[in-house]
């Protein structure tokens, strides 16, 4: 079964350190929720996790079936096993969604394995279909004038699609009115599997009522503050993050 440890991640832009010394295990079949103020460096988490250039790790390790995602390229992580649906997706005018996708599935595979064209066609054709989105999306470039909710139900397509070991979801709530949430949130649970594991950062508890975390940590000031069950998350959207701070002689 997929493991994933997390140990005294460290992480800065330009020379400010925003990650303070992250850990966190997550194993297959578990889906753990990151919550947290603006700010506190949740994405971050995330963008440093997949390896993007503008973060610099300075300390930690991030194994993945025993291999450490930090001392690999960015397609390497990819291959490995790790998603990140994006907080703010990027466009990318030219290159159409399905040949986005198809190239990111056969990177992940032996060549001369790849993906046939057909099988790849019908697959995404379900899933679409799973996710309620108009199949013109397969030939739009991606993410080009998409709506924010349109953008979000692409990012789960695109994790449906790839069957990673660890998906990352950043805010992929945000900007979805209540009948995208379900959808998006049906998609997600239809991918849970002892093989996978989750990690979903939200700031709204909402998102939690249809997709029952394992664990949720609290996350201030880039460190894990907290951590307990659903009943966490609860309490965060009932009172806010006031008493948390209190408890922890927290001082913003
Ligand atoms: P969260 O996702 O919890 O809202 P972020 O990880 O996006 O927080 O941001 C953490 C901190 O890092 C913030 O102070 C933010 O301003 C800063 N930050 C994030 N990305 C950049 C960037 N590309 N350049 C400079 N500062 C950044
Ligand atoms: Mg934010
Ligand atoms: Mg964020």
């Amino acid at each position: 079964a997929t493991h994933f440890k997390i140990e005294g991640l460290r992480a800065a832009i330009e020379d400010k350190e925003i990650l303070k010394g992250i850990d966190l295990e997550i194993k297959g079949g578990e889906i753990h929720a990151i919550m947290g103020p603006n700010g506190t460096g949740k994405s971050t988490l995330a963008s440093a996790l997949m390896g993007h250039p503008k973060y610099e790790v300075t300390a930690g390790t991030a194994l993945l079936d025993g291999e450490n995602l930090l001392e690999m390229e960015v397609d390497e992580r990819a291959r490995a096993g790790l998603f990140l649906a994006m907080q703010y997706p990027s466009e990318i005018p030219g290159v159409t969604n399905s040949d986005f996708l198809r190239s990111a599935i056969n990177a992940r595979r032996e060549e001369g394995n790849e993906i046939s064209l057909i099988k790849f066609i019908r697959q995404m054709e379900s899933k679409m279909k799973e996710l309620e989105m108009n199949t013109e999306f397969a030939h739009r470039y991606l993410n080009e004038g998409f709506s924010g909710g349109e953008k979000k139900r692409n990012e789960i397509l695109q994790m449906m699609m790839l069957e990673p070991k660890i998906a990352i979801l950043d805010e992929i709530d945000s900007g979805l009115d209540i009948d995208a949430l379900k959808i998006v949130a049906a998609g997600v649970n239809s991918m849970r599997s002892e093989d996978r594991g989750f990690l979903i950062i939200t700031h709204y508890q909402r998102l939690l009522n249809y997709i029952t975390p394992d664990y949720v940590h609290v996350m201030m000031q880039g460190r894990i503050v907290k951590s307990g069950g659903p009943e966490l998350a609860q309490r965060l959207e009932d009172e806010g993050y006031d008493w948390v701070k209190e408890e922890l002689g927290i001082v913003d």
